[in-house]
């Protein structure tokens, strides 16, 4: 079996688009493998550990990941498409620079070209229904470069609805989600659905039939939120929901519960 492999990326460009996002193009062997529909696609990226001054990326065996021996062992975050050009090979990811240290940040905030990463995916799940003529975008920053993808995917007909919540002082830009077809609101980032987002939404009067959910974010919200649509009666296909971090976790921390919740 010819299992595509984890395959190198280089910084081709690298630029603050918000103080609170990196924009890294790369460029790599191998990215026509991403399908034409890329957008918001799970994507994992290797990065070098603290102290490491190489790369070594692990190799995908029929039995599973054969990871390098401890002291080369990348350190790995999940990310989305933003945008993909499978004729130059070329992938873009918004990084968010959020406030504690975290080696995906912290590597984004200072990319320069011709600095490398691995990259294993993208994975196989798919973000929204394109049958559903209402759409529902809800997420925060981490979100934000997956459902800005997917609006920028969905057919022109879609009616899409938006809901942001931001960190207290981060500001949304007009250039996110333009479209006659999309209406955006943006809240403040508060870490309890219950304060504002989930009576906005209840208030929508949300038609489980003919709508569908992309859904992410920090995991309380996203596990409250998801809990509440479940039992609108949206059906599964119609429903993505991934929590996307957990506050106060690093992602090791956090990797296995992130599991636990998909799996239920
Ligand atoms: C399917 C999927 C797609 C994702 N897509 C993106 C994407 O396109 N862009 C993106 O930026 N992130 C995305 N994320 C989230 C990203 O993987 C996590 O935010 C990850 O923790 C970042 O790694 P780090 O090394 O910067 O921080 P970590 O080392 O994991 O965490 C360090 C500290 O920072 C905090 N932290 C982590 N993320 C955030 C955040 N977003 N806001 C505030 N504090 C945070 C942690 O709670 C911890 O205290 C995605 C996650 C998943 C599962």
């Amino acid at each position: 079996m010819n299992l595509p492999q984890p395959i190198l990326l280089r910084v081709e460009e690298s630029r603050r688009i918000h103080p609170s996002f990196q924009r890294v193009v790369f460029r790599g062997d191998g990215l026509s493998r991403v399908p034409e529909n890329c957008a918001g696609l799970h994507i994992k990226l290797f990065f070098p550990a603290p102290g490491q001054d190489s790369l070594t990326l692990p190799v995908r065996r029929e039995t599973g990941i054969e990871w390098p021996p401890s002291d080369k062992r990348p350190v790995s975050r999940t990310f989305s498409i933003r945008a993909c050009d499978r004729q130059q090979e070329k992938l873009t990811v918004d990084f968010v620079l959020h406030p504690e240290p975290g080696i995906a940040s912290d590597w984004a905030a200072n990319a320069n070209p011709g600095d490398l990463l691995g990259l294993a995916g993208p994975g196989e799940v798919t973000l929204y229904d394109p049958e559903a003529p209402v759409q529902y975008l809800i997420g925060d920053l981490s979100a934000l470069p997956a459902l800005e993808a997917v609006a920028e995917e969905m057919p022109a007909s879609t009616d899409i609805r938006v809901f942001i919540e931001l960190p207290e002082g981060v500001e949304s830009r007009p250039e996110w989600f333009r479209g006659d077809n999309i209406r955006v609101s943006y809240l403040v980032q508060q870490y309890d659905p219950e304060s504002e987002l989930l009576p906005l939404l209840r208030a929508e009067g949300i038609d489980p039939e003919a709508t569908g959910v992309s859904l992410a974010g920090e995991h309380r919200t996203v596990v409250a939120l998801r809990a509440w649509l479940r039992s609108l009666g949206l059906p599964k296909p119609r429903l993505y929901a991934v929590p996307y971090w957990r506050f106060g976790d690093d992602e090791e921390a956090y990797h296995a519960d992130r599991h636990e919740v998909m799996d239920n």
